[in-house]
């Protein structure tokens, strides 16, 4: 008996370790050895996977970590996400725009601090129409030489991505959110996952650099949803890649979910760094709001990005996708020292450069 419990343990082990290492020296597996993986992975496989994704990041980024200044610029949405608390359909939240000129002053504090990627997000609020977002993103340009301008704005039609570009803007972040259809659809009714696939086609080839990613642990998602991620982002080959756990929001359809946990997201990020070893993968918010460390243990599994909130105290509360999100409370200069902080006490360096992905350096 104990022999073959320790034989059939011994031989699921070397399988998995056979597929990490695989993982780690090509950074390809097939779709059913990802879900072979992620069906058996124990405590031991994790570290290793945890082990090769950390070295891996630092092959090619070395131990710099990126900052970005994030500005929530409205939490005006008309889609409807079941997901997302700014959702259209959730009555109670405050809603609030920012004009230009407080975007511009979000920047010019973000500038005095030292960042040179601003990256301006929101719901999709149409008030910000194509002329409103060009005049932005020239006056950023204008007034805060060498930063790049990263948008993340949902869905626009072809035309204004391409004259957004032309403007300035120079990376677009659009998660796919989910690359199983049947998914993506129960929780998208105002919305269409061709498109959404088709808006990430469009913006790589317009020449934006682009950023795709999905949540963990939303409801009914199984191990070969994942692995269809996985696989999403190998072939997509984004410059960014954010991923983050599904945390419920009480005032959505999906409030009783049981959401997602650090542990399962970290073991995606690791395997997003192994398949797709080049790009800028950001330790999310949503892993800090999880985690007291949860960024702090994303950074020590292959991320290299982190996003500082620099949108104004008195608005951060009411841009709640899910809830006690941290850092509401602080001012910008808090959050730049506060993650200074965190970063060096894993062992990396704050780079506050432009951060380019590899890919679009070469
Ligand atoms: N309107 C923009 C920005 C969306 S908000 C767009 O469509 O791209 C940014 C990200 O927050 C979303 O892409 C989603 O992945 C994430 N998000 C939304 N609600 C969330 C929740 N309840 N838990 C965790 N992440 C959430």
């Amino acid at each position: 008996m104990i022999n073959s419990c320790f034989f059939y343990s011994l031989k699921g082990g070397i399988t998995i370790l056979a597929l990490l290492d695989k993982l780690y020296e090509r950074n390809d597996l097939s779709k059913e050895e990802i879900i072979h993986v992620l069906r058996n992975l124990d405590d031991g496989h994790k570290e290793a996977l945890f082990h090769y994704a950390h070295r891996t990041r630092v092959k090619y980024y070395g131990h710099k970590v990126f900052m970005r200044g994030l500005i929530e610029f409205s939490n005006i949405c008309r889609q409807d996400c079941l997901y997302c608390g700014i959702r259209v359909s959730n009555r109670k939240v405050d809603r609030y725009r920012l004009t230009p000129e407080e975007i511009l002053d979000c920047c010019k504090e973000g500038y005095q601090l030292g960042y040179r990627t601003f990256v301006l997000q929101s719901g999709e609020d149409a008030w910000y129409s194509e002329e409103i977002l060009i005049d932005i993103i020239r006056k950023i340009k204008e007034m805060f030489p060498n930063t790049a301008i990263t948008l993340s704005i949902g869905e626009r039609n072809d035309a204004v991505y391409q004259k957004l570009f032309e403007a300035g803007a120079d990376r677009f972040l659009l998660r796919h959110e989910t690359a199983s259809k049947h998914l993506y659809e129960q929780l998208h009714p105002t919305m269409s996952f061709e498109n959404r696939i088709n808006c990430l086609l469009t913006l790589k080839r317009i020449g934006y650099q682009v950023g795709a990613g999905f949540m963990v642990g939303l409801p009914e998602q199984t191990a070969e949803d994942l692995a269809e991620d996985l696989l999403f982002l190998k072939k997509l080959q984004p410059d960014m890649i954010g991923i983050g756990p599904f945390i419920p929001h009480s005032e959505t359809p999906l409030k009783d979910a049981e959401g997602g946990t650090v542990e399962d997201t970290l073991v995606m990020v690791a395997f997003a760094r192994l398949l797709v070893p080049d790009c800028l993968l950001p330790a999310t918010t949503a892993m800090g709001t999880l985690h007291p460390q949860g960024r702090e243990l994303a950074l020590k599994v292959g991320a290299n990005v982190v996003m500082p909130n620099l949108s104004p105290k008195a608005v951060r509360t009411k841009y709640e996708l899910y809830e006690n999100k941290i850092c509401t409370g602080d001012e910008s200069t808090q959050c730049r020292h506060c993650i200074e902080m965190r970063i060096q006490s894993v062992g990396f360096q704050v780079d506050m450069g432009r951060g380019d992905s590899l890919r679009a350096i070469r």
